[in-house]
């Protein structure tokens, strides 16, 4: 049996899309039958070899770390009564060893020796993707659509941790503010409404549509990247400048603007991975005591949490599909920054 894959063959190319073998569940592994998979920053730095120093890949290699999707085929060792074929799930993408303290606390997505789909075997930009466990699996019903479900796995989880993580600051007449607003600046502005309802939420990117998109996600307050973006939170916060800031994009004019804006005692959390380092100016940061501190993805209860939150209708989605056949199209769209949301590719 063979299926349709979107391969990277050789960094800085197209992706190749051919027939290649339809994965086996073996032992506690799961085949799933792709539903959408979603297009991520990530996948353009990796096809662009930009990250194959520190994260080599073994080409050819299908990307596609956001997965959602249909159980196809389970392994002999999959405990019964936890999933049959056909269920609708979505795939966990930090898959920990399971035994060590990272994974034992819950942070699989940490563990020194994580796997992921797409980066160290074959991933989302295909009909079928093999999961090594039942464990990277969560259950969602049908109130939720394959292609909402994929990018909750990784652009919708990964503003959820850091932003989750603050939640206790966020109370009456505090600011939180979301730098970027793509694929995951788009949740994570609801989910700065969502932890601080009586919060002022800003948005801050250069794209004007971008901005719209995050105003009718919830954001009080819109701001274009720009010389006078402090000034102008400055104006809006009567001084006091904000609490929360959500980097999105971690380049390194938007963690400058970051920082710049910080209030007294305020956290800037760095999620996205565009540049490759942090400077900010040192006597800000001291005086105001401000907290400077990454976050990676997510793990598997905030994602079954996100899931919950979305089931409620309580997560509004922003999709571009696009078909396989079409995903050097979607990638060069990423590219030029066009698309407001998420791609995410249906492979079947
Ligand atoms: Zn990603
Ligand atoms: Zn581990």
């Amino acid at each position: 049996m063979s299926m349709l894959s979107a391969r990277i063959h050789v960094y800085q190319k197209p992706l190749v899309v051919e027939k290649v073998p339809k994965p086996r569940a073996k032992g506690p592994g799961v085949v799933v039958k792709v539903g959408a998979a979603g297009l991520c920053h990530s996948d353009l730095h990796l096809i662009a070899g930009e990250w194959k120093d520190s994260i080599p890949l073994r080409l050819p290699l299908a990307p596609g770390h956001e997965i959602a999707g249909y159980v196809e085929e389970l392994g002999e060792d999959v405990p019964g009564g936890l999933f049959k074929v056909g269920d609708l799930v979505a795939v966990f993408g930090g898959w920990g060893c399971g035994v060590c303290h990272v994974c034992k606390l819950g942070d699989e997505q940490s563990c020194p020796k994580a796997k992921w789909p797409g980066i160290s075997q074959d991933g989302g930009y295909a009909q079928y993707v093999s999961v090594p466990s039942y464990r990277f699996l969560i259950k969602a019903d049908g109130r939720l659509s394959a292609e909402e479900l994929a990018p909750l796995t990784d652009a919708g989880l990964t503003p959820y941790r850091a932003i989750r993580r603050f939640r206790h600051m966020l109370v009456p007449g505090t600011s939180v503010a979301v730098v970027g607003i793509g694929g995951l600046g788009s949740y994570g502005v609801q989910y700065a409404r969502f932890f601080g309802p009586a919060s002022t939420v800003m948005a801050i990117d250069r794209n004007e549509k971008k901005l719209d998109l995050a105003k009718k996600f919830g954001a009080d307050r819109t701001f274009p990247i720009s010389d006078e973006l402090r000034a102008q939170v400055m104006d809006a916060t009567g001084g006091r400048g904000v609490d929360l800031v959500l980097d999105c994009a971690g380049a390194e004019n938007t963690i400058s603007a970051s920082a710049g804006i910080l209030a007294k005692g305020g956290v800037l959390a760095i999620v996205g991975l565009f540049g490759s380092m942090i400077k900010v100016p040192l006597m800000p940061a001291v005086i105001n005591e401000n907290t400077i501190t990454g976050s990676l993805w997510g793990n598997y209860n905030e994602l079954a949490e996100v899931i919950e939150l979305a089931r409620q209708g309580k997560v509004k989605h922003s999709l571009a599909p696009f078909k396989l056949e079409d995903i050097n199209g979607a990638i060069d769209q990423l590219k030029a920054g066009k698309i407001a949301g998420r791609a995410v590719i249906t492979p079947n």
